[in-house]
């Protein structure tokens, strides 16, 4: 079924069961990967909440959370500007870190949050998202725990928005555009 939000439409794109293996897949990683260790996990608002929350209901491990903000997109396009992080009211000196993300899109925002992140000196900083567009990449990025990987489309629903509508939608949406891929693959 299409989504209407503000002047755009939407089409379903991936089901909340795929989104709730990706969750448990990742979530498996985690577990496994941090099996010793209690890190920091980082959500990056305001984006991965949702995904925060249903990746942190099936985490095993001990972890600590915090959450920062930084915000590049300002319509269905990234903006490309930087601007400051927000939130970080805990010492990562020393901390293993896990940055959560919702999608990762040209990279540019986690690139720049890594960098700042650095000056903390953690133990170690790990990337996980639950969406990743491999083809918009613009900066080198390795993306340590990911979910699905999509074509380069923009996409709405489970935490993600458009101009603030849609982040309450369980599914996520795509929109429509002629003659594009609408395939999502993991
Ligand atoms: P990047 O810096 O990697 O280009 O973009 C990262 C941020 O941009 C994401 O955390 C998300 O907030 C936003 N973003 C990137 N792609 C999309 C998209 O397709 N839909 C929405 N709603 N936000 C996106």
């Amino acid at each position: 079924m299409d989504i209407q939000l503000h002047d755009k439409t939407f089409a379903s794109f991936i089901a909340v069961h795929e989104i709730k293996n990706a969750v448990g897949i990742v979530a498996n990683e985690i577990n496994s990967f941090y099996k010793q260790k209690t890190p920091v996990i980082l959500p990056v608002l305001d984006g991965a909440f949702v995904f925060a929350a249903d990746l942190a209901k099936q985490l095993t491990i001990q972890a600590k959370f915090s959450f920062i903000k930084y915000k590049s997109y300002h319509n269905t396009q990234s903006t490309g500007t930087v601007s400051q992080l927000l939130g970080l009211d805990i010492d990562i000196k020393g901390q293993d870190v896990l940055l959560v993300e919702d999608i990762i899109d040209t990279g540019l925002t986690l690139h720049y949050l890594l960098a700042e992140l650095k000056q903390h000196q953690p133990a170690s900083i790990k990337i996980a998202t639950l969406l990743a567009k491999p083809d918009a990449l613009k900066v080198p990025l390795e993306i340590d725990f990911k979910g699905i990987e999509i074509p380069n489309r923009f996409v709405v629903g489970y935490g993600m928005d458009y101009n603030g509508l849609g982040r309450n939608l369980d599914g996520v949406y795509v929109l429509k555009e002629a003659d594009t891929d609408t395939r999502a693959v993991r």
